[in-house]
Formats: C-alpha cells, structure tokens, sequence
C-alpha cells in the first residue's frame, strides 16, 4: 500500500525508536522530565518565544492558545475551513464558551486570507450590542486549503492591524515546518508574529505524538494548569519529546523531499487529466484533487485496489499528502494510478 492519506501516518523511523529508547524522563506533572523541558525551551527559541508546553495533540495545542487569548462569551475569527473551527469537535465552544466568526478568503490561493477578509470582520468597541473580537487565527500551512502558505509580507500588515486594534493572534502552525522549508523564512520570523503558536511533531516532522504550544512565560503557566483540567498532564512522556527532537535535529531540510514528491505525484495526475490540479497552487505536501463528476468515495475506493490510498476533502475533491514514508517512485506510481483512475 501507498499510503497518502495524511502525513499522520507516518511511522517513527528506526533511528527515532532508539532516540526514544534511550530518552532521559522523569514526572512531568512534577516539571522533571529532561527531555520534555528540552523539547519545550527549543521549541519556544526556534519561534521566538519565551516558553513552551509539550501537549498530546495539535487540537489541544490550539485550545490552550485560543483559550490563553480569548475570555469566555468572545470572539475568535478564522478561515471557514480553519481546522480550530471545522476539525476540533466545537471544543471552543462546548469546552470554552468561545464564539467563532470565519471569513471566506480572497486572495485567490485557497484558505489564504488578504487582510480586508480580516478587517471587514473585526467588531471592536461595539459596547453591550456586539460580540467583541478577542483575537484572529491563521493556519499556516493551510490544511484543507492544500498545504497553502500565507506569504510573510501579509501576515505583518494583519499583525499590525490586529497590533492597533488590540486584537491577540493565534498560529496554528500544525505545518508550520513546511511553509519554513517552501520559502526559507525562518520559524522565528513567522513566529513572532503572533501571541500564541502550535506546532505539530506528529505530521511531516514523522513523530509519533505530540505537539508544543508556545507563548509568554505567563500565558505558558496558565495553559500548564489549563491543560492538566484537560487530562493532559503526562508523567514520563520524554520517550515521546525525544521523537520531536529526534525530528528537529533531524527531520526538518528533508521536508523539501516531501514538496518534490507531491510535485512528481501530481504531474503524473495532470499529464492523464489537465485539470483536476491547480499546480499553480500546490505549494508544499497536499495535493488537492478535483475529481470532476466521480464521488470522491468511488476513486477512493478504486485506488485502495490498486494500492493507493487517498483521502477525502469534498464530494468530488480529493487529498493526497506526501511524508517520509514514501519515495519518489511510489509518489509517481502512485500519481499514474490516480491518474488512470480519473481519467477513465
Ligand atoms: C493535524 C492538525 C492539527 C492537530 O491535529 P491533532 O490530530 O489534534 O494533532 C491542527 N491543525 C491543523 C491544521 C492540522 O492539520
């Protein structure tokens, strides 16, 4: 099987097992596990902020940022296909008492927003009448948008919007690490345009748990105690900070060979059926697939028998993810198959 539903998938690698084998640990309830205080100081450099918090999964990462920003009865807004609004289970909302306004980006690439998106949804001041906004998010890459990357430039005019209207931000850098590889700007740059950022160790980075939060030294302890209420406080959970740091020493430059990879695979779809890519917006590891009059679930379903797996985004659209644990060959392999398949 080709497996291209998702960079979760992915397996650690033999040479991550054994940095987690031998991983320092100790009770991180009690903040004495080695390896995940490492993990949270490095991360929080690498995105020029002070403090880190290591959290079982990206969704509880982005719930104690938004939670650090956002008081309950306000605010936040986002792109409708935001993952914290579409893929978190309302837990904004039903853990939180936290609204959610989304705009439809314009920009003309999917899921990147022009900062009138922002400005035309902004409520500020509006007294006892409206919902205020406490705060914006932006993901980046974006997830359902086809691992698309909000360029540098547009993100500091939003943070300068956002600065005047005292308005917090929110990254949900889930992918964060691609958008880095794809332009070169360095995390910290992206980074320290926001007051909170969640990045993912368990996609692309090929880990096999975890994500860290990072923000203020303060915000961090709030979120510390938010995320014990949650049931996340982990004891000699260093085995698993030692994969995500097995992955920043190792597994960030070969994230190039995953854009590659997805260029190879979706030329092999395109050279069958010119228009189900928009190539021009393939940007890091997701393609995204129109596929014409067909159900989604049927190519699905007729690419699983010829040993390719592919996942669902729309009706008719369909998602593939390069990750580590494919090559170059199976990705075109892979992209003639599809191909064939959309094509017939
Ligand atoms: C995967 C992902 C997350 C976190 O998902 P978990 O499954 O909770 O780890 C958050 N944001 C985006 C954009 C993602 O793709």
């Amino acid at each position: 099987m080709i497996d291209l539903r998702s960079d979760t998938v992915t397996r650690p690698t033999a040479q991550m097992r054994q940095a987690m084998a031998t991983a320092p640990v100790g009770d991180d309830v009690y903040g004495e596990d080695p390896s995940i205080n490492e993990l949270e100081a490095r991360t929080a450099e690498l995105l020029g902020h002070e403090a880190g918090l290591f959290c079982p999964s990206g969704s509880m990462a982005n719930m104690l940022g938004v939670w650090s920003l956002v008081p309950v009865g306000r605010e936040i807004l986002c792109d409708r296909r935001a993952h914290i609004v579409r893929a978190e289970m309302g837990a904004h909302a039903a853990l939180n008492g936290i609204t959610m306004r989304t705009w439809t980006s314009s920009s003309g690439t999917p899921g990147i927003a022009r900062t009138s998106d922002i400005t035309d949804l902004l409520e500020l001041g509006c007294g006892p009448y409206l919902v205020e906004t406490a705060a914006i998010e932006i993901e980046n890459t974006h997830n359902f948008g086809g691992g698309t990357i909000h360029p540098i430039e547009t993100l500091r005019e939003i943070r300068e919007i956002c600065r005047q209207g005292g308005v917090a931000m929110h990254l949900d850098g889930a992918r964060l690490w691609n958008a880095h590889v794809a332009t070169g700007v360095p995390m910290r740059e992206y980074g320290s345009l926001f007051d909170t950022v969640s990045v993912c160790y368990s996609k692309g980075m090929g880990a096999p748990v975890g994500s860290v939060l990072v923000s203020s030294a303060q915000r961090i302890a709030e979120a510390r105690v938010q995320r014990k209420r949650l049931g996340g406080g982990m004891r000699q959970a260093g085995i698993l900070a030692a994969a995500a740091l097995y992955a920043l020493d190792h597994h960030i430059d070969r994230l190039a060979d995953d854009h590659a990879n997805a260029r190879l695979f979706a030329e092999q779809v395109t050279a069958a059926v010119p228009a189900a890519i928009d190539l021009e917006h393939l940007a890091t590891n997701i393609v995204v697939m129109d596929a014409g009059e067909r159900l989604a679930a049927d190519v699905i379903a007729a690419a699983a028998d010829r040993g390719v797996r592919i996942s669902k985004v729309g009706a008719h659209q369909l998602r593939a993810v390069t990750h580590l644990g494919i090559d170059a060959d199976q990705c075109r392999e892979a992209g003639r198959i599809v191909g064939e398949l959309l094509a017939s």
